[in-house]
């Protein structure tokens, strides 16, 4: 049993879908105060009302990672809504895909700019309020894709998330004498609605190449998050955790079919 996140004001980015919305309803579940952050305002709306009804502490903010200005008002929206920031969950993403041939340098540019630059952008704007006590958190969602594998069509995608852990690797040694830890989750394939885009023929070849022989769920994703974010995970910083049903591990997927 992990100590108790009962009461910290959490920001989880991309939370009105898929894993962002799994981490903000098991960390609302858990008693924390939520800033959900995304761009559709329907689709915000609509997943805070799910953690109220579910009896959580929740807020929508209208917020695009990508900018500066934005991810400033999000964070003096959680210190006045919430009190503080004592744990950010930095998820926000997109996975369009493009071949190398056809990519344009605009669509590298967006996806660079929402996974990498926002994941700087959302942190730097957290930064001057997350607590120096040895509780200060940042969570980010990166992903096996790119650090670990390739997939045609990502060549942008796979340098955002390999990006992000560069980040994070010189990130957690320049918070630590402020005694702020910053970790990553590396999901798999994980099913939500962003995925389910890539369609059914996508996710059935996942499966068969998945020891576990299944998707994951984003529970299974928020719990690590809920782990890093915990007291206990406070000794643990600038690090990984794979969560993945044991896609990477195979040396031949005839092995496993
Ligand atoms: P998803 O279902 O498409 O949800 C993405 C969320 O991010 C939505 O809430 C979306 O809302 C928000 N978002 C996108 N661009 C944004 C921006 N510029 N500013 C603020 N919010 C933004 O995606 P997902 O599958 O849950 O993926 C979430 C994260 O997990 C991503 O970082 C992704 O790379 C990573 N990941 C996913 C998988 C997987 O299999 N699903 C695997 C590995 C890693 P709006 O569009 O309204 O802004």
């Amino acid at each position: 049993m992990l100590t108790s996140i009962e009461g910290k004001s959490v920001i989880v980015t991309g939370a009105s879908k898929g894993i962002g919305k799994g981490i903000a309803r098991v960390f609302a579940g858990k008693g924390a105060k939520v800033l959900a952050v995304a761009r559709n305002k329907e689709a915000g709306n609509e997943a805070v009302e799910e953690l109220k009804a579910a009896g959580g502490t929740a807020a929508y903010f209208q917020g695009d990672v990508s900018s500066w200005e934005s991810m400033q008002a999000m964070a003096r929206t959680a210190v006045d809504s919430h009190g503080g920031i004592d744990i950010l969950c930095v998820n926000a993403g997109i996975f369009p895909t493009a071949s190398l041939v056809e990519m344009s340098p605009e669509a590298w540019d967006e996806v660079l700019a929402i996974n990498l630059k926002g994941t700087f952008l959302s942190v730097k704007a957290c930064l001057p309020h997350l607590p120096r006590d040895g509780s200060g958190r940042i969570v980010l969602t990166s992903s096996i894709t790119g650090p670990i594998t390739g997939s045609p069509g990502w060549t942008h995608y796979g340098a955002s998330k390999a990006g992000q852990l560069g980040f994070l690797r010189t990130a957690a040694i320049e918070l630590a004498p402020h005694k702020i830890t910053i970790n990553a989750v590396m999901p798999g394939n994980i099913a939500t609605e962003g995925a389910e885009d890539l369609g059914p023929d996508f996710h059935g070849k996942m499966v068969e190449s998945i020891p576990l022989k299944k998707l994951g769920s984003v529970e299974d994703i928020a719990y690590a998050a809920l782990f890093f974010a915990s007291g206990e995970a406070g000794y643990i910083t600038g690090q990984t955790l794979v969560i993945d049903g044991g896609q990477v591990l195979p040396e031949s997927l005839g092995a496993i079919l």
